[in-house]
């Protein structure tokens, strides 16, 4: 069989009968977090140890580029490692036969399409990607389309709410169904990370290929905090509770126990909530119609406006997060204020806070008791 050049790099060929990993190449990992991921923070004051303060980040483990996870499933790595997508984006290439699945397209990095080629070639003769799947329009998995359709120009791309420029991409419903031997996989409809975010359900393995909406390592970031707790509560009802499944995230390693690490998610997201929620009414009861900031002697940068500040729990995010992530470095603080923004207005819309001053200040809402948790 006529080799690549990335084919040269390989140790050993892939066969469909092994199972679990086989190292190739190795890029080599990195440290830290982006778009998909969000910025590790020590807890707020409230509930914040010193261990925890001081717990160093964990360095990821390193990632081979391409892996077989299954003897249906083979992970390549799209050559983009960074601080934003971790290890790299994560493509899986699903099937046992000459027509596969592709999930996700990564970067357009050239060792992408090069490790495709190879994998595919090493596969079987004629083997080729039919139909490919992407998660969402963010570029770390979408710009590989071009490549991907150099590669295999037969294949069909879609995703929810269809593509942009002039990438041909076909519209993916929701609950739709693709099927090739050894794999059949179902799109649903997940928004919050982004509003077209899809997941997918591996009816084979009771398991579901996550996207950004839950990584291999740390917690995601989103756009609609809302819509996205929302669909965190779909994708665990989409596990069989009793045969539990692996998450295959867009980016890291595999998570052994799918729903767990849902169920993880949707807990960190209701303890940042009822910090923020906590943090509004501890500075009205604590301290009345004076800062809390200024009362435990921080320096707040602004003084609030008095008139807005007579009922006393009235603070702008910066005021909140100064407070809130007051152990934290002032450097990490605006990305600390875009989760808690993203915070009020999911309240907001629930009726538990209200905004002051076209949204410059924030505040519980009447409905909300001072003695007990609104959450
Ligand atoms: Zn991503």
């Amino acid at each position: 069989m006529r080799q690549s050049p990335a084919c040269l790099f390989l140790r050993q060929p892939l066969r469909a009968s092994s199972i679990t990993t086989v190292t190739y190449r190795v890029i080599n990992p990195i440290k830290h977090q982006e778009h998909c991921t969000s910025t590790i923070l020590p807890k707020p004051p409230f509930k914040m140890s010193t261990t925890q303060q001081q717990q160093p980040q964990q360095p990821l483990p390193s990632l081979p580029e391409i892996t077989r996870l299954t003897s249906s499933c083979i992970r390549i790595l799209a050559g983009n490692p960074g601080p934003f997508t971790l290890q790299g984006t994560n493509t899986y290439l699903l099937g046992t036969g000459p027509s596969r699945i592709l999930i996700d397209t990564g970067e357009s990095k050239p060792s992408w399409a090069a490790a495709l080629r190879c994998v595919l070639a090493e596969e079987g003769e004629g083997t080729t990607v039919s139909i490919a799947l992407l998660t969402h329009w963010h570029r770390d998995h979408t710009d590989g389309v071009r490549d991907l359709l150099s590669v295999c120009p037969g294949a069909r791309v879609l995703k929810h709410q269809g593509g942009k420029g002039d990438v041909q991409v076909e519209e993916l419903q929701d609950g739709q169904r693709f099927e090739v031997a050894g794999a059949s996989v179902t799109a649903v409809h997940t928004p919050g990370h982004t509003a077209d975010h899809t997941v997918f359900v591996w009816e084979e393995e009771g398991a579901l290929f996550t996207g950004d909406n839950v990584l291999g390592h740390g917690t995601s970031v989103f756009e609609d905090l809302g819509l996205y707790v929302g669909s965190l509560e779909r994708m665990g009802k989409l596990y069989d509770r009793d045969r539990g499944g692996k998450a295959y995230p867009g980016h890291g390693a595999v998570v052994p126990d799918g729903p767990g690490k849902i169920a993880e998610y949707i807990r960190h997201r209701a303890q940042r909530e009822e910090q923020v929620v906590q943090a509004l009414r501890s500075f009205a009861s604590l301290f009345g119609s004076s800062s809390p900031a200024s009362a435990a002697g921080i320096e707040t940068g602004s003084e609030p406006a008095k008139d807005d500040r007579t009922s006393g729990d009235a603070w702008t995010v910066m005021e909140l997060v100064r407070t809130i992530y007051r152990d934290v470095p002032e450097s990490l603080h605006p990305a600390a204020a875009r989760g808690v923004v993203q915070i009020l207005q999911k309240l907001q819309r629930e009726g538990k806070v209200v905004d002051v001053d076209d949204g410059e200040r924030w505040k519980l809402a009447s409905t909300v008791g001072s003695g007990r948790s609104a959450l």
